[in-house]
């Protein structure tokens, strides 16, 4: 019997000890600059010719880590080792292939600030957001594992005479597992374990901005003692080795988490049939978004404010959550846009080891994206905070608001994944709730109001996966607020929900006749 699943409590660094044990962590990953990490395949270390540089984006000089990167050659042999080791791990019990997870959230509990600390340094993540992001991790370790208990044991079928009818839940094969870089623990480590406790193999395929927070994960669930070839750990440019390891005909499934582009390049290669290729691949695309937060004159205004502020400009703004487009009633329309430029003034911005509430963005082509978009708004909108970078060694930008933005306008519709709010006036809260669908997105969404009738239409016609009512549009929890998108947005398979791993098996009904 095990304890029910409850979230994993972040941690308060305003207690003392724990500011100096985060510190020590934060030293600790930095005495280990430029350690090199290889390729793990078939449980084995593999080092190749060609690395990975990983920089830090709050001191472009400091190399956090050289990985080795896979080439098509290593991508075609982690694939064939998957597919060597699921014809055992696909026969685990259930309840052994769960216990790897659990014993891994153990672990990975006890190393929770080193973990973290490395996302400081290689993402730019603030302390909190990374202390919340292996929170997550170790949430969707306990959450899946528990699942797949549940549904091993749960009875699905009507009884019938003289037959014994059985409904089992059984894993698909080989699954490729290509996560984005933002949420660079969690994000990876749900779709890998997903994988991995309903009896598939896997072929992980990190995102290149963080391939050290990868390897690190890998490490720690051989640690626990995974088989050789269930996780196989492959680095290497998306572009590069992406359509081998899409295309792959023992690929059964591809579990994805990036931006729409590469996305639908990726559906698209699936759905092709390549020699010697005996199934209808799956895909599960969880991809970008234009979250709107949608302000009426009836709430807490304050409240409002510090929610946008926090949703916006949170980890710069790099989350397909995040808050890209405000739409506020005209009623309140000047107040609002004054309180919130006071408070964005007051954003300190720097090193993510310094603990700013900013950090830098990602890398040297997020900064060049982000600027170019920044250009673009001053076309479209009134710059009224920021619009260029701020001072460092790294890749900052200040936190950017534009104000009068057109609902149809470039910086109202498309993904700009880092710190730049665009503000637009509604007449009223129904031409709030329009304008709040008219992206092709549909990720998350947020609305401030006190007018119960209100929120009851906001829930019935905003069409957003993750819809929150009076608080933020970001900060999502397993199991108690399942993840996923409509529309462009992907494949609606509500991470940490209850319905997630099924997306991972196929339903096997055997019947047999008694007597
Ligand atoms: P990305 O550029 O699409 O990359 C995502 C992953 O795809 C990376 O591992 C990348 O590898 C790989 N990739 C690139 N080209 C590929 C190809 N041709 N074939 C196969 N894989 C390929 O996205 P990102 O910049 O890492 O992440 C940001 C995006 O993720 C945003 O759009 C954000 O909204 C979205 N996101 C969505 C969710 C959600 O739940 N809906 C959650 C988090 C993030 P390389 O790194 O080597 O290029």
């Amino acid at each position: 019997m095990i304890e029910k699943f409850k979230t994993e409590p972040f941690t308060d660094f305003t207690v003392p000890e724990n500011k100096k044990n985060f510190e020590e962590a934060i030293q600790k990953i930095e005495s280990s600059y430029g350690k090199e990490y290889p390729l793990y395949i078939k449980g084995k270390k593999i080092f190749v010719d060609e690395k990975i540089n990983s920089y830090n984006p709050s001191d472009k000089d400091k190399l956090v880590g050289i990985v080795h990167k896979a080439s098509v050659d290593e991508i075609n042999f982690a694939v064939e080792s998957a597919s060597e080791a699921f014809k055992e791990w696909r026969f685990y019990p259930p309840q052994e292939r769960a216990m790897y997870l659990l014993k891994a959230a153990q672990l990975l509990r006890k190393r929770k600030f080193e973990h973290a600390a490395l996302q400081v340094i290689e993402v730019g993540k603030n302390w909190a957001e990374a202390d919340a992001d292996v929170a997550e991790a170790i949430d969707y370790l306990e959450y899946y594992g528990r699942e797949m208990i549940r549904l091993s044991q749960e009875e699905r079928l009507v009884s019938y005479p003289n037959e014994y009818n059985e409904y089992e839940y059984i894993p698909l094969g080989v699954i490729a597992v290509i996560p984005p870089w933002n949420f660079p623990l969690a994000i990876m480590l749900g779709m890998t374990t997903a994988a991995i406790v309903t009896g598939n193999t896997v072929v992980l395929k990190p995102a290149s901005d963080t391939p050290v927070i990868g390897y690190k994960f890998v490490e720690l669930m051989h640690e626990v003692g995974l088989p050789p070839g269930v996780l196989n750990f492959a680095p290497g440019s998306g572009a590069k080795i992406g359509d081998t390891l899409v295309s792959h005909h023992l690929t059964r499934m591809i579990a994805f988490t990036g931006s729409k582009e590469i996305g639908l390049r990726i559906n698209n290669l699936a759905a092709q049939v390549f020699p010697k290729q005996i199934w209808l691949k799956r895909v599960i695309l969880e991809m970008g978004g234009k979250d709107t937060m949608v302000i009426d004159e009836d709430c807490n205004i304050e409240d409002a404010v510090n929610a946008t502020i926090a949703a916006a400009f949170g980890f710069q703004g790099q989350k397909c959550s995040a808050c890209s487009r405000l739409v506020l009633v005209e009623s309140i329309y000047n107040k609002f846009v004054e309180m919130l430029v006071a408070k964005a003034h007051t954003i300190s911005i720097g090193p993510a080891k310094e603990n700013h509430f900013m950090g830098p963005v990602v890398s040297g082509s997020a900064e060049k994206k982000i600027l170019e978009y920044i250009d673009i708004g001053k076309t479209e909108g009134k710059l009224v905070v920021g619009g260029e970078k701020a001072p460092g060694n790294g890749h900052f930008i200040k936190p950017t608001i534009f104000i009068d933005v057109d609902p149809n306008a470039r910086l109202s519709q498309e993904e700009i994944f880092g710190p730049v709010l665009s503000v637009i006036k509604a007449m009223d809260f129904n031409d709030a709730l329009e304008i709040a669908n008219n992206t092709e997105y549909g990720l998350t969404g947020a609305v401030y109001t006190r007018d119960r009738k209100k929120i009851m239409k906001a829930k019935k016609e905003f069409h957003c996966g993750n819809l929150y009512i009076n608080r933020k549009c970001t900060g999502a929890m397993v199991g108690v607020h399942p993840f996923g998108g409509f529309n462009m947005s992907g494949t609606d398979s509500k991470a940490g929900g209850s319905d997630y791993l099924l997306l991972f098996t196929q339903g096997k009904a055997i019947s047999e006749k008694l007597g």
